[in-house]
Parts: C-alpha cells; sequence; structure tokens
C-alpha cells in the first residue's frame, strides 16, 4: 500500500488537516492502492506562494540549463518504467503494455522538450525604420495549475509540466483522485531529478474542492486541463471571470470511417484497437464506425468474431486485453447508456452487459459491446460514454460518411480507412477534427505533433509539438532603436 502526499517547496507533507482519501484497485475494489491527503484550499494556497516564489529564481535560469532537468527526469522515467507501470495497471486498471506505452511517452516527452530548452525559437524580422531591430522573444507565464485524469496518469501530466518547466514555468500538479499513487511516483522522480524547491508541486485531492481552489487563486496565472466536458466548461468559466490563460482538452466522439474499398483486416485491427482498447477509456476512442453498406455485413461479422476472442482481466495480468472501468461511477454511466441505446431502438449485438465471472467479479468489468443500427441522431452517436462500447452506423456514399463523421458537437480524432488517394486527401480536408488518421485507427497520438480537437473538444489551444509552447509563453515584440534619435511608427511617414 502507498502513502502519497502533497509536495510543496520540495517537502514532502500531509493535507494540514491531515485527513485523508483511499484509491483501490479497479479490478478489485477490496484491494486498497494507496491513501492521499484531502487537501483543502489552505494546502492549495501554501503551493500556489512556493510556486510563486521560485518562479522568479526559476524564469532567470536559462533555458538549456532548465532543459537538464527534463532530461534527467526522462531517464529516471525510463529507469522506473517497469516499477511506475505496475503500479499504473494496479491503480487504474489498464493492461501493462498500455502503461509501459504510457510511461514511454513521458520518456519521449521529457527528451523531446530537453531538446527545446536550446530552440524556444523567436522571430527576427525586419523594421519600417532605418537603424532599428525587432524580434520577437518567448516569455513564461508564470504559475500554471495543471488539472488531469487518471486514464493517462504519466503521459497527461508529463505533456503538462515538461514544456511548462522548459518554458520557464513553475507548475501544480493535481492528479485525478483515482490515481495518486501514479501520480506520487511522478513527482518523487521530479524531486530525485534535482528540481529547485518550489518549482514543482503537488496537490492532492477533490477536484472540486481543492482543483477548484486552484482555479479560482489569484496566484494562478495559468489552468492547464484535461477531463470531462463538463467540469472543462466551469473551469473554463471562473478563468474567464478572473483573466487566467486556460487551456481544456475534453471530450471526444471519435469514429473511424470503413469504405467498401478498404483493406478490411486492416480496419478491423484498427477498430478492435481504437474501441477497446484502454477499455474505450480515451479521449481518442473510437466510439463510431461508419461503415459503407456494401461491406457492412461482412465487417460486422468480422468485428464481432474478434470481440467474443478479447481477453478481459486485471491490467497486471500480462495475458489481459481489456481492463475495468476506473470505478463504480463510471460503470453505472456506461450501464446507463445500454438503456439509452435500447431504449432508442439499437440493437446489442454483443456486451451491454457488466463481466462479472471468475476472478474478476470484484471489479468493475464491462463487457465489450457492439451497438448496431445507429441513426447519427440517438444520444449513443452524440455523446461520449468512455467505456467498450462503439456504435455502428451504415453510410452509402464517402461523401454521408465524412458528413456523419462531422456531425457531432467534439472534434478530436477521426479516421479513414481506404485505398482511393482522392478520397485520402478529401477526408484530410473536410474531417472537422484536430487530429485525423488515414488507414489507422482513431487512437495513438505521438508527442512531437500538436494534440487537441476542435469545436467543443477543446478551446482552441493545442498540446504536444512545439504547438505547446503558445499555451505556455506569451510573446514579446522587442523594438531596439539604434538610430539615436525619435523615429515615429503608425505616424504616415511617407
Ligand atoms: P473525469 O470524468 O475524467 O473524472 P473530471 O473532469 O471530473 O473528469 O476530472 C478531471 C480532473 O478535473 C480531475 O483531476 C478532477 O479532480 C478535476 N476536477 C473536477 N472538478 C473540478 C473543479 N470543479 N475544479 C477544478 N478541477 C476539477
Amino acid at each position: 500500500m502507498y502513502t502519497c502526499l502533497n509536495y510543496i517547496d520540495g517537502q514532502w507533507m500531509p493535507a494540514q488537516s491531515e485527513a485523508t482519501l483511499e484509491s483501490r484497485n479497479p479490478a478489485n475494489w477490496h484491494e486498497l492502492v494507496a491513501t492521499f491527503p484531502h487537501s483543502d484550499s489552505t494546502d492549495a494556497d501554501k503551493a500556489v506562494q512556493a510556486a510563486r516564489r521560485a518562479y522568479q529564481k526559476w524564469r532567470l535560469v536559462p533555458a538549456p540549463n532548465r532543459a537538464e532537468f527534463i532530461y534527467r527526469v526522462g531517464e529516471l522515467l525510463l529507469q522506473r518504467k517497469e516499477e511506475l507501470a505496475h503500479l499504473m495497471s494496479l491503480e487504474m486498471g489498464k493492461p501493462i503494455t498500455e502503461s509501459r506505452g504510457d510511461v514511454q511517452e513521458g520518456v519521449d516527452c521529457a527528451f523531446y522538450y530537453a531538446g527545446e530548452g536550446r530552440r524556444l525559437f523567436g522571430q527576427t524580422t525586419t523594421s519600417e525604420m532605418p537603424n532599428k531591430f525587432a524580434m520577437t522573444v518567448r516569455m513564461p507565464i508564470g504559475v500554471c495549475a495543471l488539472i488531469t485524469p487518471w486514464n493517462f496518469p504519466v503521459a497527461i501530466p508529463c505533456w503538462k509540466a515538461l514544456p511548462a518547466l522548459v518554458c520557464g514555468n513553475t507548475i501544480i500538479l493535481k492528479p485525478a483522485e483515482d490515481t495518486p499513487a501514479c501520480a506520487n511516483f511522478l513527482i518523487q522522480i521530479f524531486h530525485d531529478a534535482g528540481l529547485p524547491p518550489g518549482v514543482v508541486n503537488l496537490i492532492h485531492g477533490l477536484g472540486e474542492e481543492v482543483g477548484q481552489a486552484l482555479v479560482e487563486h489569484p496566484g494562478v496565472d495559468l489552468v492547464s486541463f484535461t477531463g470531462s466536458s463538463q467540469t472543462g466548461a466551469h473551469v473554463g468559466e471562473i478563468c474567464s471571470r478572473t483573466h487566467k490563460r486556460v487551456c481544456l482538452e475534453m471530450g471526444g466522439k471519435n469514429a473511424q470511417v470503413v469504405m467498401e474499398d478498404a483493406d478490411l483486416e486492416l480496419a478491423l485491427e484498427g477498430a478492435l484497437w481504437g474501441a477497446f482498447g484502454t477499455a474505450g477509456q480515451r479521449c481518442t476512442a473510437t466510439s463510431r464506425l461508419i461503415l459503407h453498406r456494401d461491406i457492412k455485413d461482412k465487417f460486422t461479422a468480422m468485428l464481432l468474431e474478434s470481440t467474443g476472442k478479447l481477453r478481459i482481466g486485471a491490467g497486471t495480468d500480462p495475458d489481459t486485453q481489456i481492463g475495468p472501468i476506473i470505478n463504480g461511477v463510471q460503470l453505472q454511466r456506461v450501464m446507463d447508456y445500454m438503456e439509452v441505446a435500447r431504449s432508442e431502438g439499437a440493437k446489442i449485438l454483443t456486451g451491454g452487459e457488466r463481466a462479472t465471472e471468475g476472478p474478476i467479479k470484484k471489479g468493475f468489468f464491462f463487457q465489450p459491446t457492439i451497438l448496431d443500427q445507429v441513426t447519427p441522431d440517438m444520444r449513443v452517436a452524440r455523446e461520449e460514454i468512455f467505456g467498450p462500447v462503439v456504435a455502428l452506423i451504415e453510410i452509402n456514399s464517402f461523401e454521408e460518411a465524412i458528413a456523419v463523421l462531422n456531425d457531432t458537437p467534439y472534434g478530436l480524432s477521426s479516421s479513414v480507412y481506404t485505398r482511393d488517394v482522392n478520397r485520402a486527401f478529401q477526408a484530410m480536408r473536410d474531417i472537422e477534427a484536430g487530429i485525423t488518421y488515414i488507414n489507422g485507427p482513431t487512437i495513438g497520438a505521438e508527442v512531437h505533433l500538436p494534440f487537441g480537437g476542435v469545436k467543443q473538444t477543446g478551446n482552441g489551444h493545442r498540446e504536444a509539438g512545439s504547438a505547446v509552447l503558445d499555451v505556455f509563453t506569451e510573446w514579446k515584440s522587442v523594438y531596439v532603436d539604434f538610430s539615436g534619435r525619435l523615429q515615429r511608427a503608425q505616424i504616415d511617414n511617407h
């Protein structure tokens, strides 16, 4: 059992109230994985004060030196990958190979942003005036609150923390209530990498209490949030009221199109991985399969057969392909959607119920589920379910496929399987989403490309790649006049 603590100003400590909360294994809720501080606004305030103090020094550390710490974080993550991956599978349930991938994404992220320490490019440009020099530089923002979900307990905090730090900001991580131990492990790595006190802080607790306290705190300059659309909207409202920069990554209702000319075996592998990987609990999960009528029956039969062979179990069991749902509340939500599906006239081809047989009966497992006869207007085709559930929608043409794909309030990931290069390029042009895969599933982002979505998925920002630097820095335009006289711009000098 793990005892998590807050990490403030380089010190591990309990919540001021000393109250604690519990994190349990979703594959066996009798197993206590960790206790963690039930922090309140006093703890949040302490972390903000520490981060504010540290910021004044950290912003002046040359970026290549800041990057050396980031590089060390990557090395330590790599060294402790197996231990951390095991803890992740235990605490949030995903299969061990996926947990290793989650940690590896943190490693990749560290090495990528360590490199950024020697770039952080600005522009030099011309001036309207003689003997005048013009350039742009990136400035850090200040204290950043990073509010993260449980489904990528290492990758997502790394996506946010590492670029924030290399840019010269200080951070406070508020991890999800379901994965405190993973967050603790990660912050121990930051500590061991030697980051100065106050540069990185960790506050555990409930989102609506300590998360909200951070979002409201006047000493926080920026909030980077990944989570549900509902919470994101709330966080966004507070940030707009308090004039904070806010980056929101929220829901998705991602679709994979399979055209009649597609390689069906390939499309099948993509659909299985996209829909049922991480038990469908990814914001990029495939929750709609848009199938051309000419291949729909054949593809559905193939999908049914393969789905029936998927092995459900604890993430720590190396044979497992589908782990548990994160907690009882989310399991109930997925089950409620089965009622919605039935009442709307969708047909449950397989699954639709909890999985309770054998050693998994004490866990929150749900059978991989295929809903047929779904139409684009149904709630199960429009709302994010966040479980191993995929809806089949039949279409008659490529144009209809793209229209149906776009007919959603979200716009995160998308995929089209076709052998027709013209269709592939039309899809790249016409799909309203932040990410489009051609002949690949909707999941599998790489850290050096921008990540984020359009419409209600986000608020116009991107994570990852060089794009995230625009989240964690402000641009400053610098003019140097070496003419020795007043030169007036914004005046008609002609
Ligand atoms: P999920 O459905 O993925 O749990 P949430 O949006 O509820 O999504 O949670 C994502 C993160 O937001 C978690 O770290 C959670 O603690 C935090 N959170 C929840 N409510 C609030 C809030 N009112 N203010 C700030 N953070 C919150």
